[in-house]
């Protein structure tokens, strides 16, 4: 399944919605348009929303997850005599590798799931600066 995902510069929310063959998309709450799909092999060279070609790659990963298994690892250090801390952080990483990538517009913020990315690097700040203006 392949999903887009953004937040709505019209109502704010973030919507995820799913890529059939030729979409139209348009947000889920307030239904302003956001754009097109064409192709969905091609989406990843050509943002349907913005038209950017960059992307990078991130983990579908929520980043309070790992804090907070560090922080009960870290809880736990008293108790364990710290043999907490490299268990936790291997929990950690474990986790962490069995997450899938997905790719991100560097311009308008999308997400996209279910492509592969591998192709994609991860975030280049110089990159990013690039289209800072354009984010809000
Ligand atoms: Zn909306
Ligand atoms: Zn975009």
């Amino acid at each position: 399944m392949f999903t887009i995902g953004r937040h709505c510069e019209q109502c704010k929310k973030f919507s995820e919605i799913e890529l059939k063959d030729v979409s139209l998309l348009s947000c889920p709450h307030c239904s302003v348009h956001w754009g097109e799909v064409k192709t969905i092999n091609e989406i990843l060279q050509n943002c349907p929303v913005c038209g950017c070609r960059q992307f990078y790659q991130q983990k579908d990963f929520n980043q309070g997850v790992g804090c907070l298994i560090m922080l009960v690892g870290i809880g736990l250090v008293p108790w364990t005599y710290g043999l907490s801390l490299p268990v936790f952080s291997l929990i950690d990483w474990l986790i962490y590798r069995k997450i899938p990538s997905m790719a991100v517009c560097y311009r308008c913020g999308a997400e996209f799931k279910g492509f592969d990315p591998s192709s994609l690097k991860s975030f280049k700040h110089h990159i990013g600066l690039k289209y800072d203006k354009f984010r809000t």
